[in-house]
């Protein structure tokens, strides 16, 4: 009974860190691909820092020069440059550097997140960015205290998967599986990643259509992120932008001819 607790102590913690990235920061913040209702976004904004370790602001910064240069020598976390294990490094390094000039305010940075209308996270520029870490490190270890260091191991380690998930998203995610569009980057769509991870392995869908909030394309492809979106729209946290949502494969091939907005070839 005791390993089953842990278990799914580990699994809620693990979610929680992916649902916050990919609903909230990702398809919330960055794309707009939903549009978070005023307490979601009073959420993100003051707890998103706490849950994750990464500051929103930040986060949506870097994620967005990601995409703005995609695979190039620019790119905050190529696995093309910095290998499929390096980009844990690479993206590290890109998340602290664009943190900094966030905080001293340089153009090149925040004229990225113009759109956001609240600085970064108070910790961020009291140089207290460890403090989340801090925090669940001191939850761990008083469950430990307790008797129970298993419980308390299950809960760090699954508070602090974020730079994992975000590993086998930009690592594998622009190196191994296969291609629906012919983007001018290497985004691949990886099933096993896309599993893992709510949706986020499927790049390649992602990076031809960034504004929509569903990242999957095909019937076989699942894409629990957009399930979650479903979900808290029918408790009102947040709207779904339709008009922005990735076409089914049959609509897009009536709607080609020489739109911008279409694909520019299909690869599979
Ligand atoms: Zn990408
Ligand atoms: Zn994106």
């Amino acid at each position: 009974m005791y390993w089953i607790v842990c278990a799914a102590v580990f699994s809620l913690a693990y979610l929680l860190n992916i649902a916050t990235i990919t609903v909230l920061y990702h398809r919330g913040l960055a794309h707009q691909a939903v549009k978070l209702s005023p307490l979601a976004h009073r959420f993100v904004v003051t707890w998103g820092n706490w849950i994750t370790g990464l500051d929103p602001k930040g986060w949506v910064c870097m994620h967005r020069l990601h995409h703005a240069h995609s695979d190039t020598e620019a790119d905050t976390h190529s696995p093309k440059h910095a290998g499929i294990f390096g980009v844990l490094l690479t993206q590290l390094r890109s998340y602290t550097r664009v943190l900094v000039g966030l905080a001293r305010k340089e153009a090149a940075y925040t004229s990225l997140v113009k759109d956001l209308d609240f600085p970064i996270n108070r910790l961020n520029r009291k140089r207290l960015w460890y403090a989340p870490y801090l925090a669940h490190l001191v939850i761990s270890i008083g469950f430990g205290v307790a008797g129970f260091w298993l419980l308390g191991a299950a809960y760090y380690f699954g508070m602090m998967s974020h730079p994992v998930q975000g590993w086998l998203v930009n690592s594998f995610g622009h190196a191994v599986g296969s291609r629906n569009f012919a983007t001018p980057d290497d985004s691949r769509n990886n099933h096993v990643v896309a599993w893992l991870i709510g949706g986020e392995g499927y790049q390649n869908n992602h990076h031809r259509y960034p504004s929509s909030a569903k990242f999957s394309y095909r019937w076989w492809e699942v894409d629990p992120g957009y399930a979650l979106c479903r979900i808290l729209e029918g408790m009102n946290l947040l709207t779904i932008v339709r008009s922005k949502l990735i076409p089914a494969p049959r609509a897009e091939h009536e709607t080609a001819s020489g739109d911008e907005e279409t694909p520019s070839e299909l690869a599979a």
